[in-house]
């Protein structure tokens, strides 16, 4: 190769092309370092004739300056990468950064130096410092790191490196991890467990893509059938990619991959440290790193011999990405698996309806696991009618609900109530004159947190301590809360059963691996009697003693409306209800609920999975809705509300008049303003013969607008605000 193409990691310069100076040797997927203008760009060169760009004659290319010590990305990564731009209507520059991760690994191993507390304590300290020792206990990190863990500035840090509190040390970066063994421990598996992993183990053995739907109740060992395929992969030498919807679930996860292959997996999530990122991504490349557990992020990775890859509870919606690359992990994940022809696995207990359709016209094998492990028995469900069986005035459990807390709470027994609320309350008003405490850069309301006093958007992270006065008419203590939170029903709890130990389970108060850990061996020890929660603890955990489950509002999830409302629905409640008897006892779900007869609640309470699927089939084919027919959005925002107006009517104006494909809109968007931008939505539907992607493209590309205003296209939407 004398000349090369790069696509440069920066969406907004054009393919650019460069003259490979004698004795570089680069290939398809090299990472290079390239001039441009006075300065220098990453790229990775690229096949030309796959990239258009523009044909510079070779007398004007400038060389380019060296080439990365990394392996290059290998050809089945790019093909993703392509794919994934081509299919989401992004940028390939920002698909391409995704497999990067760091950029600072690309520069070799060596060492970092991070920093922790040397344990002396000096008699007097500044408040400052006073508090960063407190903040950085046990920890060890960057001095960047650090100073954000623990809200100072890196210049008292390095004050407290001088006067010696804390003390320098090298980190390898390339040191290796333990490796997985695997036949560390062997499983039990029941029969179908067995017949499930046998099938997955002769994929692995005999390579080539293989996409299975792993569908199996609650409680039924999905992860222990996987983990023998994971089992043969670590024979084979290969590398495997487990994708978690949730950073809370890996704790979990963790301990019984490690109970099961001696070690832990390597971890990968936007909240691993720098040191850490780096010795992952180098550890990945080469191909050391066996088995990576990750985040949607960790997808697009350049594994060097990927060999399998698992998509865990394969249903959940935050595998799809709704900002930046819009892209459906679960989705990519099957394609990736596809161009490195290997096997894949989605498992859930509640598989999405598109992924049943898939099984169902034969692109996927269907795997089914309709039994609970070790000969427990599925929940009894039961509906609790709010509209006869009221709760008292103020109050939000029935009292059959709370005949049952305390029976459990007599029997030792534990109990889960679930109500997918953050917070005390999700509206506060003023008594007086009906004021609503709104967030000023969002269309919504602000949520009172009780526990950590202040008034919350949970859209853009504002925050303010609830005043003594309303804004608006100035009395003094008027706020009402005004509906439930997790904290109130916590509240409720308490006073009904004075006596229980109750753990209430959210994002704000289970926030890091530590507090995770303490609270599932907490409830495992039977240290809690009454687990107050949100989406938290619908999946993953495996309490013995949880006989009871309360879902306190199960029309919550309903009130969207949007298209795939029912079947979340349908998914939380049932992941949810699957915490209750997974041990010797039986367990008991009650549904509280205003709307019994929607088909979502009967399906529940008759466990009849089948014929909701059906209905909800049924539903989706009269819409044209996926994945009987295709959507996507196209979203126009600006902090100026009347340039985000003037391009939504740009847009509405040029709309393509295809007689497959319907646009609606444009209209300001339910979260008219989020974050400080107005917002304006298009929703396009369509046949699943229209080229949807070139039609979109041909439509918005000879588009201009002001400089504030950010379309994005979102193909597959998930979220309808
Ligand atoms: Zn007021
Ligand atoms: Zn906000």
């Amino acid at each position: 190769m004398n000349r090369a193409r790069l696509l440069v990691f920066n969406s907004a310069l054009p393919v650019l092309d460069y003259r490979v100076p004698e004795g570089m040797a680069i290939e398809y997927g090299s990472v290079v370092v390239a001039p441009l203008g006075p300065r220098q760009v990453l790229g990775v060169v690229w096949e030309a004739e796959r990239l258009p760009g523009t044909d510079v004659p070779d007398a004007k290319l400038r060389p380019l300056h060296e080439v990365m010590p990394v392996p290059p990305l290998p050809a089945p990564l790019r093909r993703l990468i392509e794919w994934t731009a081509d299919y989401y209507c992004a940028p390939m520059a920002a698909v391409a950064r995704m497999a990067l991760g760091s950029s600072a690994a690309l520069r070799g191993g060596g060492t970092m130096t991070e920093y922790r507390l040397t344990g002396l304590e000096p008699k007097r300290l500044t408040p400052q410092r006073a508090a960063a020792m407190d903040a950085l206990d046990g920890e060890q990190a960057t001095i960047r790191e650090l100073a954000e863990r623990a809200s100072v500035s890196e210049g008292v840090l390095r004050g407290m490196v001088g006067a010696g509190l804390l003390e320098p040390v090298v980190v390898d970066l390339d040191r290796p991890y333990p490796r997985a063994r695997a036949d560390f421990a062997q499983p039990e598996l029941s029969d179908d467990q067995t017949a499930a992993a046998d099938r997955f183990v002769a994929a692995v053995a005999k390579g080539g893509f293989a996409p299975f739907l792993l569908d199996g109740v609650t409680g039924s060992g999905k992860t222990e059938c996987y983990f023998e395929a994971v089992a043969e992969a670590l024979r084979l030498g290969q590398q495997v990619l487990v994708l978690l919807p949730e950073i809370a679930l890996t704790e979990n996860f963790l301990r019984r991959f490690e109970a099961r292959f001696g070690v832990p997996p390597v971890l990968w999530h936007s909240s691993l440290k720098s040191t850490e990122r780096r010795r992952a991504w180098r550890a990945i490349v080469r191909g050391e790193a066996q088995v990576v557990v990750g985040a949607r992020s960790a997808l697009f990775m350049p594994y060097a011999r990927l060999g399998l890859i698992v998509v865990d509870e394969a249903h959940e919606v935050s595998f799809k990405q709704d900002d930046g690359v819009r892209y459906n992990a679960r989705d990519v994940a099957v394609m990736r698996a596809k161009f490195e022809k290997v096997p894949v696995i989605l498992a859930s207990a509640t598989p999405a309806l598109e992924s049943m359709q898939l099984a169902e016209a034969g692109v996927y094998e269907k795997i089914d696991l309709p039994a609970r492990f070790g000969g427990a028995t599925m929940p009894d469900i039961q509906i609790v009618d709010l509209r006869t069986e009221q709760p008292e005035r103020g109050h939000w459990l029935a009292p059959r609900l709370v005949k049952e807390l305390k029976a459990r709470l007599e029997r030792g027994e534990q109990s889960l109530l679930f109500l997918n609320r953050r917070g005390y309350a999700p509206l506060t008003l003023c008594r007086n004159c009906g004021h609503r405490f709104q967030c000023p850069n969002c269309t919504a309301w602000l949520v009172e947190h009780r526990l950590s006093r202040r008034l919350a958007c949970h859209h853009c992270g504002y925050e303010t301590p609830p005043p003594e006065a309303c804004p608006e008419c100035h009395t003094a203590d008027c706020l009402v809360a005004c509906g439930p939170g997790v904290e109130r029903i916590a509240d409720e709890v308490r006073e009904i059963l004075p006596e229980a130990r109750i753990a209430l389970v959210t994002s704000d108060t289970l926030n890091s691996p530590a507090k995770i850990n303490a609270f599932v061996e907490a409830a495992e020890n039977g240290m809690i009697d009454v687990i107050v929660g949100t989406q938290l603890v619908t999946k993953g955990y495996h309490f013995p003693e949880l006989t009871l489950v309360g879902v306190v509002d199960a029309d919550l999830g309903l009130e969207g409306g949007d298209l795939r409302a029912g079947e979340r629905t349908y998914q939380q409640i049932a992941q949810v209800a699957g915490r209750a008897g997974r041990g010797e006892k039986p367990g008991e779900v009650l549904i509280q609920t205003r709307h019994p007869e929607a088909a979502v609640i009967e399906a529940l309470a008759s466990g009849d999975r089948d014929s909701f699927y059906a209905a909800e089939a049924e539903a989706r084919r009269d819409a044209m809705a996926p994945p009987f027919g295709r959507w996507a959005a196209i979203i126009i925002s600006s902090e100026d509300e009347a340039e985000a107006r003037e391009a939504a009517r740009t847009i509405g104006g040029s709309r393509p008049d295809l007689p497959d494909v319907l646009v609606l809109g444009p209209a300001a968007a339910p979260l008219s303003l989020l974050r400080g931008r107005y917002r304006y939505r298009l929703l396009i539907n369509a046949r699943r013969s229209a080229e949807l992607q070139d039609v979109i493209r041909a439509w918005l590309d000879p588009l201009r607008f002001s400089h504030g205003v950010r379309v994005a296209v979102d193909i597959d939407p998930y979220s309808f605000v």
